[in-house]
This record gives structure tokens, C-alpha cells and sequence, in this order.
């Protein structure tokens, strides 16, 4: 039997013998929903880059760290693009737990991303997903669940995190993330995490090879802090800037790891539109 025919959460759509990033992140931050392919891609990854699983976790502490933070700014209203398969820590959770007001639209490409996000937010009426991708932004800007969630007259919280690294130079994340910083109101801010090669790049370029035999539709492209920090044009950063991401004002163990290289594999950064 195939794992397709033994579990009944897998959209029909979904080819289990291709691997998805949002199902081997989700493996690397111990979740279920993946299948064997996605950990053999994250297993090749942790052998490459030892503390890849480590990494992933100070990648999601530090999403927290920036909802939390917007909150704190007076941000009630969450655009969460490549939000990933639910796991611990979800948007939602920690807007909600610190406003319950706060509302949060979640947008990915990957099916079973989008349906583990539907079970979970049955009964949420200030939280939906819609399936998109991050390169057509009016298609995510102009969609039903963004007119009913978001004000576009108020500032929004914008999420790239983890993501902005599967989308190749050929297709400019730099322009694109320009299109929503141009539908976003003045007083918004964006949070952005993104794989670089700068600390180890032995390590990073085996894990890209890795990701590139496995035959997954997302194919990582690392970039250097130069390139990153243009993604914020229009953006002002806030203090510290552009760092590792466990670096981003760290607040506890779980935020930071011991071995200071796995603390900046991942940039990561706040900006408010000017
Ligand atoms: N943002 C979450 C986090 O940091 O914990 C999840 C990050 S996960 C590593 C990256 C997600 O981006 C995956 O779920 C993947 O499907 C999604 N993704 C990649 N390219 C995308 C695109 N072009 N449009 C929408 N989602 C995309």
C-alpha cells in the first residue's frame, strides 16, 4: 500500500514520492505530515548541515519574536505568506493570545500546507488561508479572504519567513516584494527570514544539491546579506537590523543556539514602510 492509500489527510493531487519543503521543514520542527521522501531530504540536510533541525527551530522562534514584537506596535492584522503546515507556534496562536482581535490571513502553494491550515482554523472567523502563490501578489492582494480579513487602509503585518529563498533570482523577489510593499499602507511592517551561504558554504551548497537531486519544485537559492537587505527597500529596518535570526532579540534558550554558526544561517529582519 502506498502512503497515499494508508492515510486518508493527503490531497489526491499530491504525489508522495516528490518531496515539498513545506513537508520537510515541517519534519525538521518534528511534525507528522510528511512522508518518507521529505525525510530523507531533511535527514540529507541535517547530515550535510549539522543542526539543520536547530535551525529550523530558531527560524520559528523567531517568527514568533516578530508577531509578537508587531503586536507590541499596535498591528492587528497578519498577511502570512509561505505560512508552511500548521506546527507550534502558528500566527494565529500568538497574535490572538496577545490581541484577540488580531486577524490573519494565511497564504501557500502546497496542498497539504493549505489543508491541515483549513482543519485547524474550522471554526476561526479571524483567521483563513488561501492557496497562492507568492508571485502573482494582486491575485493575494485582490482575494475574497483578503477583503474580508484585511484593511488595507490600517498597517498590516507581512510575513516572508522561511520562504523568499524558494523563489529564484529569474522570477525577482526583489520587484515582487516591491509590488506588496506598494499595496501595503505607510506604518506597515514586513518580517522577513532567508537562507545564506555567507557563514558555511560547504555546507549550504551540499544542501542545495541535495534539494536539487530530490526532483522538489522548490529549489533553494541562498543570498548574501547585500541581496537580502534590498528586499526591505522602502523598509526601514528596526534595531538590530539584518542579522542571524537567533540573534534578533533573542529572549530565551530556545530562541539561540549554543553553537553560534546555527544562529546565522538564516537572516532574518523587521522592516517598517516609510
Ligand atoms: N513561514 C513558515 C515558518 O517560517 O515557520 C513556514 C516556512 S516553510 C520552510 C516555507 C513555505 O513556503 C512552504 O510551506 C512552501 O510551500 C512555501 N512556499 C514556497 N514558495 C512559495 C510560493 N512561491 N508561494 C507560496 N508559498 C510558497
Amino acid at each position: 500500500m502506498t502512503e497515499q492509500q494508508t492515510q486518508n489527510w493527503i490531497p489526491d493531487e499530491v504525489d508522495t514520492s516528490v518531496p515539498s519543503m513545506a513537508r520537510t521543514y515541517d519534519f525538521l520542527l518534528g511534525g507528522a505530515h510528511n512522508f518518507a521522501v521529505d525525510r530523507m531530504v531533511a535527514e540529507q540536510a541535517e547530515k550535510a548541515m549539522p543542526g539543520a533541525a536547530k535551525i529550523a527551530r530558531i527560524n520559528r522562534a523567531f517568527l514568533g519574536r516578530v508577531v509578537r514584537f508587531m503586536v507590541d506596535q499596535g498591528v492587528t492584522q497578519f498577511l502570512d505568506i509561505g505560512s508552511g503546515i500548521p506546527t507550534v507556534g502558528n500566527v494565529h496562536v500568538v497574535a490572538q493570545q496577545a490581541n484577540p482581535q488580531a486577524r490573519v490571513l494565511y497564504v501557500d502553494k502546497d496542498p497539504i500546507a493549505v489543508a491541515h491550515s483549513e482543519l485547524m482554523l474550522g471554526n476561526n472567523d479571524r483567521a483563513d488561508v488561501l492557496r497562492a502563490d507568492m508571485r502573482d501578489p494582486e491575485s493575494i492582494v485582490h482575494s475574497s479572504q483578503a477583503r474580508r480579513l484585511l484593511d488595507f487602509d490600517k498597517p498590516i503585518g507581512m510575513l516572508l519567513v522561511m520562504m523568499i529563498h524558494w523563489v529564484p533570482d529569474e522570477d525577482d523577489p526583489w520587484a515582487l516584494i516591491g509590488r506588496y510593499r506598494d499595496a501595503l499602507p505607510t506604518g506597515s511592517y514586513l518580517a522577513l527570514s532567508h537562507v545564506t551561504a555567507e557563514q558555511r558554504e560547504d555546507q549550504v551548497t551540499e544542501v542545495q544539491g541535495k534539494i536539487r537531486e530530490s526532483r522538489s519544485t522548490d529549489q533553494l537559492t541562498p543570498r548574501s546579506h547585500d541581496q537580502i537587505l534590498r528586499m526591505f527597500d522602502g523598509f526601514e529596518l528596526v534595531e538590530p537590523g539584518l542579522v542571524g535570526c537567533g540573534l534578533w532579540h533573542p529572549r530565551g534558550p530556545g530562541d539561540i543556539a549554543d553553537n553560534p554558526e546555527l544562529n546565522s544561517h538564516v537572516y532574518g529582519g523587521v522592516g517598517k514602510k516609510l
